[in-house]
């Protein structure tokens, strides 16, 4: 198989496979081609690239003579060809006009935002949680910075500084390493989230548990959108206890929703000047903070700072390329049989992938008939 590893769009900095996976790809036998510069953002270069056994070559030959694309972020279909396979976080089953646009060029695309993540098998190749993971991390190191004080308790012949008190709503795989990384540099960290299982989790990092009363469990192991009555008395909650914390730091989600909004305005208007507000869930959809704009850090009226910030992981490209090309060299060997591209839908990791396959979106109906 020929696998093509073209540059992302600009502002990305992380790159789809890393020299050392590129290596791993070209022993188990696949050619690799590199596109000149993909990973320079990432600190690999095209002479590691080189080394580890690909070919540095253009876009325009990366895209015409490889058969497997890999992306962090979505190529256009008018880049592509027909009977391409092109792998990456390229969106969900839902997203039907993208779909149809691969679809109708030909393309099979393979994404792992669709990724079953409660499969075992599937968890080498979980790209969502090895970016989530350096996401909740550098979250909190984005609060510090920001945050006018210092995180741990400091006991000096100056007196003493008392320790950050740190809340992060969301427990998910970003909301732990937030909470442990918080807790790494010294602050009082609380943790909040509706799934009942979350509390434990919490615990075991030596948080404290905020309950406020609510549960909620969805599917997968993910939360289900709250009723609006809950939302409501969760928000009031909130609005309640947080007047405590110096530092928030919030990361929920409902696949496939807009994210929930738990920090209003009048919840910003309790905390204390110089206090942070992270969002991680800011996006073009919304998120979780009143106001917060992705990118954007906001002063607001009341002296607090409210910090959009979106996808974090690009922010700290070695890192969060080396895990995703990880995940990446295992998702190709899925789908490969006999060093070959074979596309089997009635595998569950491929049945829940590929989202476009032989000029067709595949919905989940349609494998036992394409088979
Ligand atoms: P996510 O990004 O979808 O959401 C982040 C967190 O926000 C979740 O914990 C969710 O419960 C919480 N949330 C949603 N609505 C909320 C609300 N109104 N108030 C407070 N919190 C709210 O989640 P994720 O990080 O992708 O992980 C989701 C689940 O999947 C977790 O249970 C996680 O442990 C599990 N998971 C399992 C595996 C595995 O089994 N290998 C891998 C990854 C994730």
């Amino acid at each position: 198989v020929v696998v093509g590893v073209p540059a992302e769009q600009p502002g990305e900095h992380r790159v789809s496979l890393m020299p050392e996976s590129v290596r791993k790809l070209v022993t188990a036998g696949a050619e690799v081609l590199v596109e000149s510069g993909a990973g320079a953002l990432a600190y690999a270069t095209d002479a590691e690239y080189t080394a580890a056994g690909a070919r540095v070559v253009s876009r325009r030959e990366v895209l015409a003579d490889s058969i497997l694309v890999t992306c962090v972020h979505p190529l256009q279909a008018a880049e592509l060809h027909d009977g391409q396979i092109l792998v990456g976080l390229l969106g969900r089953r839902s997203d039907t006009e993208a779909m149809s646009s691969y679809a109708e060029r030909g393309v099979t695309v393979v994404s792992l935002d669709e990724l079953p993540r409660k499969l075992s098998r599937a968890q080498a190749m979980d790209a969502l949680t090895s970016q989530a993971n350096l996401a909740g991390y550098k979250a909190v190191l984005v609060a510090a910075t920001a945050y006018p004080s210092a995180f741990p308790l400091l006991m000096t012949a100056a007196g003493t500084l008392r320790p950050a008190m740190v809340l992060v709503l969301g427990a998910g795989v970003a909301g732990l390493q937030a909470i442990a990384t918080a807790a790494r540099l010294g602050a009082v960290v609380h943790g909040y989230d509706v799934r009942p299982e979350a509390r434990g989790e919490i615990e075991s990092l030596g948080a404290r548990f905020l309950d406020l009363g609510i549960t909620s469990s969805g599917s997968g192991g993910y939360a289900r959108e709250l009723a609006t009555d809950e939302t409501s008395r969760q928000q009031t909650g909130l609005a309640q206890a947080i007047g405590k914390y110096d530092v928030v730091i919030t990361t929920a989600q409902v696949p496939g929703r807009t994210p929930p909004l738990l920090v209003t305005e009048e919840a910003l208007a309790q905390l204390r000047p110089g206090s942070v507000v992270v969002d991680l869930a800011s996006s073009g959809f919304g998120g979780n903070v009143a106001g917060s704009v992705p990118g954007q850090t906001i002063a607001t009226a009341y002296g607090v700072t409210v910090v959009g910030a979106g996808e974090l992981a690009g922010t700290i490209p070695a890192a969060a390329s080396l895990v995703y090309s990880r995940n990446l060299v295992s998702v190709v060997e899925h789908l490969l049989a006999d060093g070959r591209p074979a596309i089997d839908l009635d595998d569950p990791i491929q049945a829940a992938v590929v989202l476009t396959y032989d000029h067709r979106t595949v919905t989940p109906e349609d494998h036992d008939e394409l088979q």
